[in-house]
């Protein structure tokens, strides 16, 4: 017997859960299956446990710092092991709320792995079950490259297994992961070595946001190996790793080797060929702005689409989906321009719209004025340990039209969010400059800029 309903939500993650709700919503008859744990990515081995040992990575910076405020504090030790137990805890009482949230919603269920039997079809553990509308939002998984001994560093995952801060740590890789666990690894004790194919980290970023990461990861203590690619890795008796580079170095006595060299989509074990849907040449499900694949009535969210791997992104377009669907708002899609992302380095780095250099290459230097500025924070004003804090204003001729802000700096994470609000809605330069600033704060910057 098949069971029918009106949406199928393959993957119970960021895009699949906010998807299934808001159907739901609409007196829909939803079911979701999740072959793992409930709240995807995000909430198991991605922004929530990542946000937590950020956290604890900053507050070790504090420590750090708090002697130059006149505290009498000394880091003497930090145990992982019991910091790990709380992050668990914390992230299986998430897994109780999402459950909690699904059943009130009214979303069914079930445990297992869905692959397609036909466009209409799917089969979970033996048996079948149908809807004329099916979201594929299965995420993706962390790429360990295809080289003698790779198999000896871990990934993203296995870090939040890590029981023990490694004492000598390789990242190899040059984006978001990367970028954010050499910090909070080096914060935390680490002795960190990046190894990257390019000469900078972060490349799709604005050029200055590249150059002071560089100089706060170097700063830091971070050993930064440029234009080096990993040849082979060897583990000796004592568990302890060589990396050989094809430049013909040699890197030796490594505790760990995270290999952050980016994410595929999750698609191999979904059957996609029984109901016609087609990828792309990096396997993503090919969509188009309404999120429909290429076979109708089946669609595709978040990271399986290769289409900006945030979080909100794959929410944003999961819950737009289901409006269009279900609650007859047929013209509804997401917009991906001017999405905001924030980068968890030490100190984080913010971004909405253009980089200096797109805007250049779409509309010419001579159309734009940019406006930037460098500074401490005023959080250094005591401290012996300091960062430094960039912000960028790209705009547009002749009304200077706000097209991007690039910040690199303390709490760069928490004042993008407005800031994009304006940038959204089309905000100028003078919109900016008639803004009052609020006194003294690293924000009050972005809006005295001259
Ligand atoms: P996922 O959340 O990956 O969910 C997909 C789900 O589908 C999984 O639970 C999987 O088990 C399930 N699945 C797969 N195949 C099947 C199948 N055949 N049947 C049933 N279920 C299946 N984003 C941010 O915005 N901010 C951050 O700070 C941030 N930090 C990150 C840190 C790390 C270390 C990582 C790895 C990612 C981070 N991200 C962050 C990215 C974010 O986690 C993803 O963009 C987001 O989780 C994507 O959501 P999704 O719904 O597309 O997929
Ligand atoms: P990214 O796609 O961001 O970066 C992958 C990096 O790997 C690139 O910098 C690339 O460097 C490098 N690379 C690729 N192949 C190789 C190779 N064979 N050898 C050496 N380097 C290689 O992937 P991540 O894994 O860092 O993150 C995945 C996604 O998850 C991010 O893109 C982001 O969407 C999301 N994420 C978001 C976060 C946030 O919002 N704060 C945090 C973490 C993840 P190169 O420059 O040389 O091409």
């Amino acid at each position: 017997m098949t069971n029918k309903y009106d949406y199928i939500v393959i993957g119970g993650g960021s895009g699949g859960i906010a998807s299934a709700r808001k159907a739901a919503s609409f007196g829909v008859k939803v079911l979701l299956v999740e072959g793992k744990h409930i709240g995807g990515t995000c909430v198991n081995v991605g922004c929530v446990p990542k946000k937590i040992m950020w956290n604890t990575a900053e507050l070790a910076e504090s420590i750090h710092d708090a002697s130059d405020y006149g505290f009498n504090v000394e880091y003497k030790n930090f145990d992982l092991k019991k910091l790990k137990g709380d992050r668990d805890a914390f992230i299986e009482k998430l897994h109780g709320i999402y459950e909690k949230n699904l059943k009130g919603s009214g979303v069914e269920r079930i445990n297992g792995f869905a692959e397609f039997v036909n466009e209409k079809e799917i089969e979970v553990n033996g048996e079948k079950y149908t809807a004329d509308h099916i979201l594929i939002s299965t995420g993706g998984y962390p790429v360990i490259p295809d080289l003698p001994g790779s198999e000896f560093g871990i990934t993203s995952d296995g870090v939040f297994n890590l029981e023990k801060i490694p004492a000598k740590v390789a990242i190899v890789g040059a984006g978001y992961i990367a970028v954010e666990f050499a910090g909070i690894l080096q914060n935390l004790g680490s002795k960190v070595t990046c190894i990257i194919r390019k000469d900078r980290m972060l490349k799709e970023f604005d050029k200055d946001i590249q150059n002071f990461l560089f100089e706060e990861l170097v700063n830091s203590g971070i050993e930064i190996m440029p234009n080096t690619e990993v040849l082979a890795v060897e583990k000796n008796d004592k568990g302890l790793l060589t990396i050989k580079t094809k430049d013909g170095k040699s890197f030796s006595e490594y505790d760990a080797l995270i290999w952050a060299v980016g994410r595929n989509p999750n698609v191999k074990n979904l059957k996609l060929e029984k109901a016609n849907v087609k990828l792309d040449e990096k396997e993503h499900i090919i969509v188009n702005e309404y999120q429909n694949t290429t076979t109708k009535g089946i669609y595709a969210v978040g990271d399986v689409t290769g289409k900006k791997g945030l979080t909100p992104v794959a929410i944003a377009a999961g819950r737009r989906l289901s409006r269009r669907l279900f609650n007859k708002e047929t013209e509804l899609k997401l917009d991906y321009t001017n999405i905001p992302s924030v980068v968890f380095s030490h100190p984080p780095i913010g971004t909405v719209g253009f980089t200096e250099e797109r805007a250049i290459e779409k509309y010419k230097a001579e159309n734009l004025k940019t406006y930037k500025t460098v500074f401490t924070n005023m959080y250094h004003a005591v401290t012996k340990r300091k960062t430094k804090t960039m912000m960028k204003l790209v705009t547009l001729k002749p009304e200077e039209k706000i097209i991007g802000i690039q910040i690199i700096g303390i709490g760069a994470d928490e004042m993008l969010q407005g800031f994009s609000v304006a940038v959204k809605m089309g905000a100028t330069k003078k919109d900016f400059d008639e803004t009052v600033a609020i006194h003294p704060t690293a924000a009050e910057e972005l809006v005295t800029l001259s």
